[in-house]
Formats: structure tokens, C-alpha cells, sequence
């Protein structure tokens, strides 16, 4: 089953920025099998695009699955009393809650064209199983790529750290149940839909032994690394009192810098700092909506660029969010950047690129652009774009995501004609509520296979209760 997807404005995100402004892509099954301007290839199906904007799936580098369903609270708060005030709400989760919580955030954060999200996820109430287990089985339902984490917090409030101690794990159980999760979920290699990061949550959350070990077993795995880091001045008082330095001092103490690990916020960095960060290749999530939420600053996203630092964007947890946007995100980081530094700080599309090449960068994946042979993750605007000023449609746009079809889908028996005028004669019919229909799983088209996600949702065996 081939699909031409044509006369959209084509960002591809390539090494060269190459976008086609009158341009097409075929999908074969669920790959790109071309892509380009100028006569149309012959497919079974074509959707005409009526000039919206293609971009490649984007790229969520920080998120809290679970925080869907504990938005709004502790509006006016500040990072730790927002988190004093959510920790005993947290504490009551399960792995219902959980796979309840993940179905929505991972279908919000599909409908702004996220394709692949990484969940950092940190709260494990004693005896509560199978949360990591629960949001992977949401994310294969949907059709979403995701790089789940085993996080973890030991350090509680009696100890000197900011969590309840009810709800803080032992070193040993924490290191013990990411071995098997790393055994049991995690799919190595190019093309893989689940994986596995190692992610103790914050440095006035967890022990220094505990991060020291967390590196130790996500190195000997071959995981990568992710934590929480510099995200306000209370953060780094914090660590200047209990460790005697700053924030980014005490992870290269550590050892953590490197090219396998990025930290999510990095809002307080020093020149020095950003250096460190580019010469040990460690990368980091911007979050600016989290951050203006909870009053944090902004992180300087255009020293981090200038410095070779890999970048990309999170919306972070819907708690200090509200919402599951990625695009928004997008949005946010140009403008939180220009509120920053001036007019000049950053473009429309560094902003973009932040959202799929330097996040998969920061994930370490080969994803990002569109490409011939990729998957057909590809995100469309439906606004038509302005000439040279696509970007201008991001405050009032629907997009909506374009799943792969399966590769077993059945050929349709009649293939369309080979396209031999000008597209202006081919009556253009709208595909939006196609779109949407296909981006909530739902069967369309004239009697094809229903679309990846809905097959997966019927293959996928239901929640344990
Ligand atoms: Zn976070």
C-alpha cells in the first residue's frame, strides 16, 4: 500500500536544511520510499495537503507520564514547595493510574506530532508494580516510540533530602529492578520502539552513592544516563549547603558528564558550565514552559547552541505544564529565547530543529529528519503555510500525525492514475478530519486496513488489574 502526500511544504531537518515548498512524500507501508518536488510518483492513494507544513515527528527529551493526571496543583509554587505539595498525590499511583495517565499524555503529545518520547520516570511507592510496564504497554498501543527510565529517589527528608520518607526506595532494590527492566523491556539497536534510560531523579533527591552506582550499572548495560539539573537557585543553594558546590560541579564529581548522559532544565549554567557541557558531549532537555511555570528563568538556549552543546526540547511533566504539546514546546523555546536575549536569539527553525534533530541527538537515535528508508513518522500542520513564514502558524494550528499503515496491509486492487496534469486538476478535498480520525486509531479510507496504531491496540493483550 503506497501513499503520496503532496503538495505540503516539506521540512525535511537534513544536514543541509532542505525543505521543498511545493513538495511530496510516498509512504510504502511504513516507510518514506521517496520524497521531493516537482512530477508526482505513481501510489495507490494520494492525499493532497493543500500547502500545510511536513515535518518529521518530533523528539520529547523530558517528560512525567504519570503527571497527567495531577495538572493545576500548587499554581503559584516554586520548584520545592510545588514538589512538597504533589509528593503525597504522587504517592498514591499505580500501575492503572499509571497506564491510565501515560494512554493520555502519550495520544496529547502524538496529536502535536510527537512520535518518540522519553519518560522520566522516578516515583515507586512500596509495593506497587508494573508502573514501568504499564506506560510501555500504552506507548505500543499508540503506535509511539519511547526510551522509558527506571529513575528512583533514596534520599528522604530525614536524611536531608526533599522527598517523604515513605516514599524513597533502598539502593539495592532500585539498582536490582533496573537490571530486569533493562533485561526485559529494553530493544537495542536502530529501529527499536522501546528502550531503556537510567534516570535517578535529582541531586536533593537521590544519594551520591546512588548516583555514583546508577552510572556504574547504565554504563555496564550500555543505557544511557538522565537526571534532573540546575533548574533553579534554590537547587543550586541547595547543593552549594550540602555538597559545597554548584549543581553542575557536583555531577562532574561524580563522573556523570559525558557523551551518554543529558540532564533536563540546565536553566542555571555558567559560561564555564555550558563549556563543560560541549566538551564532554553532555547533553541537555530545554523545558522553557516548566520553567516559566514554576518561575525557574530561563535556560540560555542560544550559548548552549553557540557552544556545540546537543540540545533538545521537553514539555516536561503536564504537572508543571498543563499540557502535553511538543509543537507548543517549540513555540516556547522561541520565545522564551527572545525574552531572553533579544529578537536575534533564536530562529523559527533552530526552534524546530531543537524539536526533532537535537532531540533525537540528545537521545542518541538516528530519527529527526525525513528521510528515504526511515519510518513514516511525519507530522503535518494543516494550516496552509505563507511563503517563507511557516513558522507564523503555530499559535492557532491543528496538526494531527500521520501513522505508518502496516506493512500486512492488503494492496488495494485498483491502483490511482498516474498524475498527468497540473495539480489544479485534481479536485482538492479537505483531509483534516481524515487526519484526526487516523491520528485517534480510527479505521479510514475507502475500506483500506485500519491504521498501526489501531492494530497494535487490538493485538495488545489489556492491563492487568
Ligand atoms: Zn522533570
Amino acid at each position: 500500500m503506497t501513499t503520496l502526500y503532496a503538495g505540503g511544504w516539506i521540512v525535511t531537518c537534513d544536514d543541509a536544511g532542505t525543505e521543498h515548498p511545493s513538495g511530496w512524500v510516498l509512504v510504502d507501508g511504513e516507510l518514506v520510499a521517496a520524497l521531493g518536488d516537482g512530477e508526482e510518483p505513481e501510489a495507490d492513494e494520494r492525499v493532497e495537503l493543500g500547502g500545510a507544513v511536513v515535518t518529521p515527528g518530533l523528539v520529547n527529551t523530558h517528560h512525567h507520564l504519570y503527571q497527567t493526571l495531577t495538572r493545576a496543583r500548587a499554581q503559584q509554587a516554586d520548584l520545592f514547595t510545588w514538589l512538597r505539595e504533589l509528593y503525597p498525590v504522587w504517592a498514591r499511583i499505580d500501575a492503572e493510574a499509571e497506564y491510565a495517565a501515560a494512554r493520555t499524555g502519550l495520544a496529547e503529545l502524538a496529536l502535536s506530532g510527537c512520535t518518540t518520547v522519553f519518560d522520566h520516570h522516578y516515583v515507586f511507592p512500596r509495593g506497587r508494580e508494573g508502573l514501568i510496564e504499564a506506560e510501555v504497554q500504552a506507548a505500543r498501543e499508540l503506535g509511539v516510540r519511547i526510551v522509558a527510565s527506571r529513575g528512583s529517589m533514596d534520599l528522604g527528608a530525614a536524611d536531608g533530602g526533599l522527598p517523604p520518607d515513605d516514599l524513597v526506595e533502598e539502593l539495592d532494590s532500585v539498582l536490582a529492578e533496573t537490571e530486569r527492566l533493562a533485561g526485559e523491556l529494553h530493544e537495542p539497536g536502530p529501529g527499536a520502539r522501546v528502550q531503556l534510560a537510567v534516570a535517578p531523579c535529582s541531586p536533593f533527591s537521590v544519594t551520591r552513592r546512588l548516583m555514583q552506582e546508577s552510572a556504574a550499572i547504565a554504563r555496564g548495560l550500555g543505557l544511557p544516563l538522565h537526571t534532573h539539573l540546575a533548574e533553579t537557585r534554590e537547587e543550586e543553594a541547595y547543593c552549594m549547603e550540602l555538597y559545597g558546590c554548584t549543581p553542575v560541579e557536583y555531577l562532574a564529581d561524580l563522573g556523570w558528564l559525558g557523551a551518554d548522559v543529558w540532564c533536563a532544565h540546565c536553566v542555571h549554567l555558567s559560561a564555564d558550565e555550558i563549556q563543560d557541557f560541549a566538551s564532554s558531549g553532555t547533553g541537555v532537555a530545554h523545558c522553557p514552559t516548566s520553567n516559566l511555570r514554576l518561575g525557574a528563568g530561563v535556560a540560555p538556549v542560544r550559548q548552549l547552541v553557540d557552544g556545540a552543546v546537543r540540545v533538545g526540547l521537553g514539555v516536561d511533566g503536564s504537572a508543571s505544564n498543563e499540557r502535553s504539546d511538543l509543537l507548543f514546546e517549540v513555540k516556547q523555546a522561541l520565545l522564551s529565547a527572545r525574552g531572553r536575549d533579544g529578537p536575534e536569539a533564536l530562529t523559527a527553525r533552530e526552534a524546530l530543529r531543537l524539536g526533532t534533530r537535537g532531540g533525537a541527538a540528545v537521545l542518541g537515535v538516528d530519527i529527526g529528519r525525513v528521510r528515504q528508508s526511515d519510518g513514516a513518522f511525519i507530522s503535518v500542520d494543516v494550516a496552509p503555510a505563507l511563503p517563507g513564514t511557516w513558522n507564523v502558524r503555530w499559535a492557532v494550528a491543528i496538526r494531527c500525525l500521520l501513522l505508518p499503515v502496516p506493512a500486512s496491509a492488503p494492496r488495494r486492487s485498483r491502483r490511482a492514475a498516474r498524475r498527468t496534469g497540473s495539480r489544479g486538476d485534481r479536485p482538492a478535498r479537505s483531509r483534516v478530519p481524515v487526519r484526526a480520525r487516523r491520528a485517534a486509531g480510527c479505521r479510514v479510507g475507502r475500506g483500506g486496513s485500519p491504521p498501526a496504531a489501531t492494530a497494535r491496540a487490538a493485538a495488545s493483550p489489556t492491563l492487568p488489574r
